[in-house]
């Protein structure tokens, strides 16, 4: 694996690639590598012939009371967990040559940016999708594998890509949870040990709502009661929200369909979770 901090260097090499035929697949991630962005490795492995990850930890996502200074880093550990899984080229620019240009221009994700996370958190899919946007330029990836872990993100890159006539091939990837079915993220080693395992209980909700709708409800509100409900019986959590939506738009439905989406964001001592699920999805609640 060749690790390359600029963009110049990056294009002269991919440029190589692509003149003699090889198909680039690109996994972007800011970093504190896990099984799940790992998995996101494997797809692009399987989609690509030259597998690029980028690490870089985007101010422009992050809003001014929230964690970018103390996000976890650790790139001695990532370039070794990168390189022994298959990545081909490590990207991993500073914050100066990422933004050497300048930071004033946004893309927006307009409506469908400002509900869910979008609303607890203003500003930040414009940030996420910016960042997408230029790492796609340099990339110019023809395959992008993102993880349904941030499924709102997923929509929003989605409908970017077939908006914007970007020439990438989306690879979504299911979420990878612990074996308690806790969803791997960077941040949950904020988390100490009693709020861990409260932390259960997100996914225990789901699992809730999975089964209430197996047994034949199909009120959203009624689901949204059953989620509650277990967060705050197993857990003493609140959730932020609790969105009960179809996976293209995020729009709340009236009525819960295979392929409905439960997402959720639940903060857990300082620390906020997200999770979700998509109804009559096999995979979704396995762990590991
Ligand atoms: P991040 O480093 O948090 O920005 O995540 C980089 C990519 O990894 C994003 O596409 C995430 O959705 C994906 N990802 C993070 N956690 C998981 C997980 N538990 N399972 C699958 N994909 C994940």
């Amino acid at each position: 694996m060749d690790e390359i901090a600029t963009i110049a260097e990056l294009r002269t090499r991919l440029s190589a690639e692509r003149a003699a035929g090889k198909r680039i697949a690109f996994v972007p991630t800011m970093g504190f590598l896990h099984e799940g962005h790992l998995r996101l490795v494997d797809a692009a492995r399987r989609e690509g012939d030259v597998v690029v990850m980028s690490i870089f930890v985007n101010p422009l996502q992050f809003g001014p009371n929230e964690d970018f200074d103390r996000y976890p880093r650790d790139m001695a550990r990532d370039r070794v967990l990168a390189a022994d899984r298959g990545v081909d080229l490590l990207f991993a620019p500073s914050r100066d040559e990422m933004y050497a240009t300048g930071s004033e221009l946004r893309i927006t994700g307009a409506a469908a940016a400002s509900r869910w996370e979008g609303a607890v958190r203003p500003g930040h899919f414009d940030g996420v999708l910016t960042v997408v946007a230029k790492l796609f330029n340099i990339v110019a990836p023809d395959i992008a594998c993102f993880g349904q872990k941030d499924i709102q993100q997923v929509t929003l890159v989605r409908r970017m890509i077939r908006e914007l006539d970007m020439p990438v091939r989306l690879v979504v990837v299911p979420i990878v949870r612990e074996a308690d079915g806790l969803a791997m993220s960077s941040r949950n080693v904020y988390l100490t040990g009693a709020e861990r395992s409260a932390a259960r209980s997100l996914s225990r909700s789901l699992v809730a709502a999975d089964a209430g709708w197996r047994r034949g409800v199909t009120d959203p509100g009624t689901i949204a009661a059953l989620v509650a409900a277990v967060l705050h019986e197993s857990g003493g959590l609140v959730a932020d929200y609790i969105a009960i939506v179809d996976p293209e738009q995020l729009a709340p439905v009236a009525q819960v369909v295979p392929g409905t989406v439960i997402a959720l964001a639940v903060p857990v001592g300082r620390t906020r979770l997200i999770d979700n699920i998509i109804l009559g999805d096999a995979h979704a609640l396995n762990a590991g």
